[in-house]
């Protein structure tokens, strides 16, 4: 059974009354002894009362974290390759509709973006697009692959979802993760969030990590975007769609990130609200339900909330990053336009020689990596800047 026909087979009203019911107690006894199979116990950890067990639940989450990954933070950064989409996401900067300043880096603009993260010290890079076939085709995605993949070991797509066969080549070219935010789980705000595009077809974007499974992707990123709907619904969702990751794709690592809304062009208002004790306790949930997931934080979130939260069950998290393409040396400036229904239109002459391509969103952690991975020093962890390596599975 694929996860579009368990998606609607669960039993969401009974998870939504644990979540919104469970006494402390219930947090009490699963932060000591979680059961299996967990949603249940998942959506037990985010009701209302189990917010008084905050402290012994981050306290378990650190004890599982260490215990499974070390006292480690895996750092990896962003590289945009396009903000050109056929998409209209209602609460994203790269929408089609949106008149920003768009851009296509070439293959030799993107090798020049891996070198400068390198530099740094990244040896994981998250290549990210808009969805659009004329800017961003296949044969585009895998040769960016080749060109960065010959530069650091470790390469991660977040793109438009694909077809099995398609993504091979991508893998061929060096490619080992696939990460893809299904956005909002609730299929009434998806259809009110995606009014144009492809993205429009729900079951599609939900049954894409079983296709980059199958493909040979070998690190699966899922997520929901919280401020778009009611947050613990999207969580019991995230944690069902790993649970049934984790059993599907068994030879694959499976991430879970948690990004909430951030301001972007277009001005979108989130709808929902997932307070900052409110992430800090799901972060918990998730590591005590789930011990063997990764969890990835983002520069999305303030540098002080990122340095207490990283302790706490973080795995995997991004430094220095740049949402829009040559946002790290300035490649494709002069190549600057906009677009409109698919067709290139030069600037006029109100935008000076400093213009840059639009950001998908605007990033709260500006620290360079450099600092980033000395606060995670400081606080006794080790920033880690390779994970991955193809001979790991050869
Ligand atoms: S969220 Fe993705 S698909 Fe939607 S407009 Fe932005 S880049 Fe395009």
């Amino acid at each position: 059974m694929s996860f579009v026909a368990a998606f609607d087979r669960l039993p969401f009203a009974s998870l939504l009354d644990r979540a919104h019911t469970a006494p402390a107690a219930e947090a009490r006894r699963i932060a000591s002894s979680p059961d299996s199979p967990a949603l249940a116990d998942f959506a037990a950890l985010l009701s209302p009362e189990a917010d008084s067990e905050l402290e012994l639940l981050c306290r378990r989450s650190q004890e599982i974290t260490r215990r499974r990954f070390g006292r480690v933070i895996r750092l990896f950064a962003p590289l945009y390759l396009s903000n050109e989409c056929i998409n209209n996401c209602a609460y994203c900067g790269f929408s089609r509709d949106n008149a920003i300043l768009r851009v296509t880096l070439s293959p030799d603009d993107v090798a020049r973006e891996a070198r400068e993260l390198a530099s740094q010290g990244f040896r994981n890079i998250l290549l990210v697009a808009g969805e659009h076939p004329k800017f961003v085709s296949n044969d585009y995605l895998a040769e960016c692959t080749r060109a960065v993949h010959g530069i650091v070991p470790s390469v991660s797509l977040e793109v438009g979802p694909m077809e099995t066969e398609d993504y091979r080549p991508i893998v061929a070219s060096g490619a080992d993760g696939l990460v893809v935010y299904q956005e909002t789980y609730d299929r009434e705000v998806y259809g009110r969030m995606h009014t144009a595009g492809p993205k429009r077809n729900f079951d599609w974007r939900l049954e894409c990590p079983e296709r980059a499974y199958d493909a040979g992707f070998r690190r699966l990123g899922i997520a929901a975007l919280y401020g778009l709907a009611d947050w613990r619904r999207e969580a019991i969702a995230v944690a069902a769609h790993a649970e049934y990751l984790l059993r599907r794709c068994w030879k694959s690592m499976v991430t879970v990130s948690l990004p909430r809304l951030r301001p972007c062009a277009g001005e979108f208002q989130p709808l929902t609200l997932l307070s900052d004790r409110e992430l800090v306790r799901l972060v918990a949930a998730f590591r005590i339900a789930f011990p063997d997931i990764g969890l990835v934080l983002s520069t999305r979130e303030p540098a002080a909330l990122r340095d207490g939260l990283f302790p706490l069950g973080i795995t995997h998290a991004s430094a220095g990053s740049h949402t829009e393409p040559g946002g790290y040396t300035g490649a494709g400036r002069d190549q600057l336009h906009t677009t409109v229904r698919g067709r290139v239109v030069a600037l006029g002459g109100d935008h000076g020689p400093g213009a840059v391509a639009t950001a998908q969103f605007e990033i709260a952690d500006n620290r360079t990596p450099a600092a980033v991975a000395e606060r995670i020093r400081r606080i006794g962890y080790e920033p880690v800047w390779k994970d991955w390596d193809a001979a790991l599975t050869a």
